[in-house]
């Protein structure tokens, strides 16, 4: 058995037992973890206050190898994003990008540059109070580029030709689809819609809150994303829902 220190972003959570938690972790140097906090509901403490869901905590965690359920033994909120907490839309948005990553990354398997992507995504969502899709579009295109399985938007991935027109995306394919390729392979994005993926996916943290997206390309391309991602991992983003709530209200 070894005692590790390590950040961690606190995925998700649920009840064990009477008095105990499972939290999902996401860290640099072993990806995905699953421990066990016991008796943390028993008593109010700092421990307990650091394990909800969107916290950037510092965890000391008892590893025994070949066991899918660690143990938690001290944890200390580093970055609790109160701005994300108390606003229904950016928790939302938050739980959606948490979810995501604990689809795509694996257990036991370096994952610093999807734990930098988080963090990096969640302090923007804490600091920003706008044009929430344009991060959310930048988010996808990032975890996809990181995880291999990066879009290409730039020519349709089968003749190679410009997209202009009718275009499409095709989870299958890799990428877009012209017109005369995607004999109704895909899903339907406009070169626009395109166009705005790729400029996202490269854009600074900070200018994302300033890229205001026409409500109908923002929509088309999320949906387009949401099916891109449900291909590679075959599991329906729970926290989808809110995808249609915040179009709705844009
Ligand atoms: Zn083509």
């Amino acid at each position: 058995m070894s005692v590790e220190k390590t950040d961690a972003i606190v995925l998700h959570t649920y009840n064990l037992q009477e008095s105990s938690k499972i939290v999902v972790l996401l860290t640099p140097v072993r990806g995905k973890v699953r421990a066990v906090a016991k008796g943390v509901r028993r008593t109010k403490s700092k421990f307990g206050s650091a394990l909800e869901p969107v916290t950037h905590i510092e965890a000391q965690i008892h590893y025994k190898e070949g066991r899918d359920l660690q143990t938690l033994s001290q944890a200390e909120t580093r970055e609790s994003f109160q701005p994300i907490r108390s606003d229904l839309t950016r928790l939302g948005l938050a739980s959606m990008m948490c979810e995501l990553m604990e689809q795509f990354v694996q257990e036991d398997e370096e994952s610093s540059r999807e734990f930098v992507l988080l963090l990096l995504s969640l302090r923007t969502l804490a600091t920003i109070v706008k044009n929430y899709e344009s991060l959310l579009i930048a988010f996808y295109m990032k975890l996809l580029d990181i995880s291999g399985l990066l879009p290409e938007v730039n020519c349709c991935v089968r003749c190679k030709g410009g997209l202009q027109g009718n275009t499409y995306l095709d989870a299958g394919a890799g990428g877009a689809l012209c017109a005369r390729c995607s004999a109704g392979m895909g899903e339907k994005v406009s070169a626009g819609g395109l166009k705005m993926m790729q400029r996202l996916h490269s854009a600074d943290w900070v200018m994302l809150e300033r890229i205001r997206l026409p409500k109908a390309s923002a929509d088309e391309v999320l949906g387009a994303l949401n099916g891109y991602v449900l291909h590679h991992t075959g599991r329906e983003v729970r926290s989808g829902k809110f995808l249609r709530a915040l179009s709705g209200s844009a």
